[in-house]
């Protein structure tokens, strides 16, 4: 995609800190660190969404979110990493090209999930997961 910024990084027509690159992803540092050493995952490929990457290509990203999670662990002296996709503009995607963030995370640092915990009445998780379960294609 001709205006996609990170279609750009991986054509090496915009710079980049690269962390890892094969055939199929690249990982580079986020411009903008949540804490220092956050990472991002790309496909080399372009997807909007994280729907239509392949499973060989989803499944190194994940691969690679993982290992290089750790490897923040090891180097930087962090105590442990999320990995976060945000799918869609109302999830918090801003760059739509899918990218898998590896979040550095230490037990003091500052940092919180806005993270809700609603409750289900009677059977309705059960009546939700049927909607789901019907239109789930693999
Ligand atoms: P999201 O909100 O999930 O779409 O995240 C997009 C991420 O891309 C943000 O964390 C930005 O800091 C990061 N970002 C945007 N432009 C660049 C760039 N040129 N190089 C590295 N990271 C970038
Ligand atoms: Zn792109």
């Amino acid at each position: 995609m001709s205006d996609c910024i990170f279609c750009k990084i991986v054509e090496g027509e915009i710079p980049s800190v690269k962390i890892y690159e094969d055939d199929l992803v690249l990982a580079f540092m986020d411009i903008s660190p949540i804490n220092k050493g956050h990472i991002l995952v790309i496909p080399k490929e372009h997807h909007p969404a994280s729907s239509t990457i392949s499973e060989a290509t989803a499944g190194r990203m994940f691969h690679i979110g993982s290992k290089t999670g750790v490897a923040l662990r090891r180097a930087l002296d962090y105590d442990g990493f999320n990995l976060h996709l945000a799918d869609g503009a109302c999830a918090g995607q801003v760059v739509m090209h899918a990218h898998l963030h590896v979040v550095p995370r230490g037990v003091e640092d500052g940092f919180h999930w806005n993270w809700r915990h609603l409750k289900y009445a009677d059977g309705e998780a059960a009546e939700t997961a049927e909607k789901i379960i019907a239109k789930l294609k693999i």
